[in-house]
């Protein structure tokens, strides 16, 4: 069984939906970089301390330190069963960085999807201006449309997942994150799945590729 996974996709793949679903059924750790960073600087560590400091000054934590986050991380007695590294590497320049700590990586696994239904995707949701109550257009629709169900109250899109933004997420994962996909091909460990089909259906061939 392939154990150590990256996971690769653009915003709206599902990459997220499919880690969870195959942490249920694998005994694989989902990593995030999120969760590196909270952890490292909670506990006060060198790395912490040193993207504290670029964290608290309102800058970006250089690649250099991330990369050596998530190697350290990843070399940790409960990611030896395996683990699914989401949101890291983002650029070519972190794939390179981390191949560098030696660090095994036995797949990467691409979630594919054309960017029409991406964008409709995360522009899905919407909710309720008076109770805050959750919709989405696509899983979870309103009765009437532009209506909440439980209090009558408007409707309404956030910024977060208007198609402006939907749009520039894209456009910055085209540029910066999709060159991995040919990194990762050379190093013949790219997996691809069609993820614009039905849940179970990529859940099922996702099993059967790190098996
Ligand atoms: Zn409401």
């Amino acid at each position: 069984m392939k154990k150590n996974i990256i996971f690769l996709g653009a915003p709206g793949a599902g990459k997220g939906t499919f880690a969870a679903l195959l942490v249920e059924k694998k005994a694989l750790l989902h990593i995030s970089t999120g969760d590196i960073f909270r952890r490292e600087i909670k506990n006060g560590t060198e790395l912490g301390k040193k993207a504290k400091n670029y964290v608290e000054s309102g800058g970006l934590v250089p690649d250099e330190i991330v990369a050596d986050m998530v190697a350290k991380r990843l070399s940790e007695p409960d990611c030896k069963e395996g683990f699914i590294l989401d949101g890291f590497p983002r650029t070519l320049n972190q794939a390179e960085l981390l191949k560098k700590t030696g660090v095994r990586i036995d797949a990467v696994i691409s979630f594919d999807a054309n960017d029409d239904l991406l964008i409709k995707r995360l522009t899905a949701r919407i909710m309720c201006r008076q109770c805050n109550e959750n919709y989405n257009k696509l899983f979870s629709p309103p009765a009437k449309e532009g209506i909440c169900d439980k209090c009558g109250g408007e409707l309404y899109q956030r910024k977060d997942d208007s198609l402006e933004t939907a749009n520039s997420r894209l456009a910055l994962y085209h540029k910066e994150t999709a060159p991995l996909i040919d990194f990762y091909k050379k190093g013949k460990i790219l997996f691809s799945l069609n993820s614009a089909r039905e849940k179970g259906e990529v859940m099922k061939d996702l099993l059967k590729l790190i098996e």
